[in-house]
């Protein structure tokens, strides 16, 4: 494996991602960074959790070097408003010790305020191609310095149909230019579109890093709170015929150590539970004993768990979801290893919907709900419990929305809730958002 710098990587941005944590190139990383510093055009066929926007990113920053003038000299097409904001992040960590400037642009935002963001000068630009259009439209830009051009996820700009748009793009640019398209998936119509846009392109792929959906069963119960939640595990768990080999994720050690505590009253076989405050050998142990098949149930937070590797896992249980995406997909990952089938199934807060959704965003499929089995008591919310979610229901669409003024405290205001009730999943208004919010590194 190569390092970032044998990849030749510039100073400043090898400094960026020392600090980020990136330690080694992701396989996409490997191969698409030289082929783009070759300057040929390039065809990437790689899923969003591979680190493509990395790929792409450090050899564009690398041949741009330094700010220089007004007008943008590399262009990054999106489809999405979050993936704009996503890559306007990425960009902005990487070029920490760079002078680089770059920005962000996406439609439902007034289109002069992106023409002031731009005004003082930028060298890399992300937009969705509306914007884009606007902003050149209303002559806040020029695109004659533009020499790079990407267009990332490719097939989901062609499935928004965005292809027009594009279309007017390459009339006005430079014909004199690096192109670069990426793609999760490569059907026909990518491949066409891949005709029309690259010359001679070097094609660079990586197997996707994602379990396949369709060989991991996804559910998921709404669960309002705690006791609930650790009813229902327990009820789930009495099953000892279909839940015969599971992993149960928990987001902190406390929550491990008290779902461990409950179940390991309530349910058969050996259960045991793995956390950062366990010793090093009663986690090999641990893991050792679940391996054996010894260990029926086996509770642990998500740092615990990696390297984990078992098979013939049953059920990955997701008590709470987890605080990056990522560990979602490392989650389930867990089960339906090496051709088996396997089902995940996760306990959903209202709070945690906003989460299940970008997800599904991500992988691409729909997780199905079930209702919860009458056998298990729902407890109702506590207040305490209901402030908390609304809080972090604000704080979500806060996130999603920088001009969001806060609708906990108009909800409070204007319909207060003396019973707080059940939710429905499915009416969840939650839509938008970006990855990074809670795609914590570690
Ligand atoms: P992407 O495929 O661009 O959506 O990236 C997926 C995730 O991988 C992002 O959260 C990145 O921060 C992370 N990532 C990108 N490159 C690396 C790397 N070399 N090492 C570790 N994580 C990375």
């Amino acid at each position: 494996m190569k390092s970032f710098q044998e990849l030749g990587v510039s100073k400043s941005i090898l400094k960026a991602l020392d600090e980020i944590g990136f330690e080694h190139p992701t396989p996409i990383q490997e191969k698409a960074i030289p082929a783009i510093k070759s300057g040929k055009d390039v065809l990437g066929i790689a899923q969003t959790g591979t680190g493509k926007t990395a790929a792409y990113l450090m050899p564009i920053f690398g041949k741009l070097v330094k700010a220089e003038g007004e007008d943008p000299r590399a262009i990054i097409l999106v489809p999405t408003r979050e993936l704009s904001i996503q890559v306007g992040e990425d960009m902005n960590e990487l070029l920490t010790y760079s002078n680089l400037r770059s920005a962000a642009v996406f439609g439902g935002v007034g289109w002069t305020k992106h023409a002031e963001l731009i005004a003082p000068g930028v060298d890399v630009l992300v937009a969705t191609p509306g914007r884009l259009w606007d902003l050149y439209k209303a002559g806040a830009l020029s695109l004659k310095k533009v020499r790079t051009l990407v267009i990332d996820e490719a097939d989901r700009m062609l499935d928004m149909g965005f292809m027009p748009q594009i279309r007017k793009f390459l009339e006005v640019l430079p014909v004199k230019r690096q192109n670069l398209l990426f793609s999760a998936t490569f059907p026909t119509k990518v491949e066409e579109m891949s005709h029309e846009f690259l010359d001679f392109p070097q094609r660079v792929e990586v197997a996707p890093s994602a379990t396949p959906a369709e060989k991991v069963a996804q559910y998921y119960y709404p669960v309002q709170n705690y006791r609930t939640k650790l009813n229902l595990i327990s009820h789930l768990l009495q099953d000892s015929e279909t839940f015969k080999r599971v992993i149960v994720f928990c987001r902190t050690k406390e929550i491990a150590e008290g779902v461990y505590k409950v179940i390991k009253r309530k349910s058969e076989g050996e259960v045991r539970v793995l956390h950062s405050n366990k010793g090093q050998s009663s986690r090999i142990n641990a893991i050792n004993a679940f391996k054996e098949g010894e260990v029926r149930v086996l509770i642990s937070t998500d740092v615990s768990a990696r390297g984990i590797d078992v098979s013939q896992i049953s059920h990955v249980i997701n008590f709470e979801m987890p605080s990056s995406y990522e560990d979602y997909v490392h989650r389930i990952g867990r089960t339906a290893r090496a051709n088996e089938k396997g089902t995940a199934i996760s306990f959903i807060g209202e709070d945690e919907i906003f989460h299940k959704e970008r997800i599904e965003e991500l992988m691409r499929c729909e997780i199905e709900a079930l209702d919860i089995p009458e056998a298990v008591e729902v407890i109702p919310i506590s207040k305490k419990e209901r402030l908390a979610q609304l809080r972090e229901i604000d704080r979500q669409k806060r996130e999603s929305d920088p001009d969001f003024k806060g609708a906990f405290h108009e909800k409070k205001k204007h319909q207060p809730r003396k019973h707080p009730t059940a939710f429905n999943p499915k009416s969840s208004k939650l839509r938008g958002g970006r990855k990074k919010g809670v795609n914590k590194r570690r």
